[in-house]
């Protein structure tokens, strides 16, 4: 278990430098309609597992939502994602996060992909976190140097050795593919929370468990074979990036393919 623990970390080592000018792009990216602020807490889902979430205003008039998450370990924390862009960058590193980390540490931002309703918080909290480390999976540079065109014209990645590396058995890493080429989910193994991100969605009213939208998935077939992997995963929940509820179980999970 060491040696694959350690050979994902270092499939996804690849470390951004903190130069925040890199990224000038993104803070002049503005979608139309007006957005809601981050809510002020983080919620817990777990041992150790928080989240944070809020509705995003989109231009077509409609209200999706998007969740971050907070893993803690010891002192140390870890965010997974950062949320979609919204019309005051600075609002977003709030005092939520400030809060939710107490006097712990915030080590490491992990991206599970690059799509820009993930990273839109990045450069407010590079500044605000200067030491912070930020990794995601290779095949998801593109997005962030602008070649996907998701992100335009930031450049300047580079790639460094991570200073800090989660303790080994606390986090594993599971590739998905059809959603994005280099998205990445986290299994928090010590309270078995899977922080599946767009592998799947849970929205409407009820929630549902349904793949990722078609328009942002160019590989669907791929998409479902990734959601069944992920599900015979060992966990009791998992969560996910667009998400109504709080998370589906395992069994849930399972389900959905006997109906598809
Ligand atoms: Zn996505």
């Amino acid at each position: 278990m060491a040696s694959k623990l350690s050979a994902a970390a270092t499939l996804l080592a690849v470390v951004l430098a903190i130069d925040a000018t890199v990224f000038t792009d993104i803070l002049e990216w503005k979608p139309s309609a007006g957005l809601d602020p981050y809510p002020v807490a983080f919620k817990q889902l777990a041992t150790d597992v928080y989240r944070q979430g809020y509705d995003w205003h989109l231009p077509n008039g409609q209200v999706g939502d998007v969740h971050v998450y907070l893993i803690k370990l010891g002192e140390d924390y870890v965010l997974v994602d950062v949320g979609a862009p919204t019309a005051d960058y600075e609002q977003i590193p709030s005092s939520g996060l400030r809060q939710a980390l107490q006097n712990g540490r915030l080590r490491l931002i992990t991206l599970t992909h690059g799509h820009f309703d993930h990273v839109g918080a990045l450069v407010s909290l590079m500044k605000e976190y200067p030491d912070v480390q930020v990794l995601f999976h290779e095949a998801e540079a593109p997005f962030l140097t602008g070649e996907s065109g998701d992100i335009s014209d930031a450049k300047g990645l580079s790639v460094q050795k991570p200073a800090w590396a989660a303790p080994r058995g606390s986090i594993s890493f599971h590739r998905g593919h059809g959603h994005a080429p280099g998205h990445v989910s986290y299994l928090h193994k010590p309270s078995l929370s899977l922080i599946a991100d767009d592998i799947f969605n849970n929205e409407g009213q009820p929630p549902q468990i349904r793949l990722p939208p078609e328009v942002f998935t160019p590989n669907v077939t791929e998409a479902e074979l990734s959601l069944k992997k992920i599900a015979q995963l060992d966990f009791v929940k998992a969560f996910c990036g667009h998400d109504r509820a709080e998370g589906v179980t395992r069994e849930a999970l399972q389900q959905y393919f006997k109906i598809l």
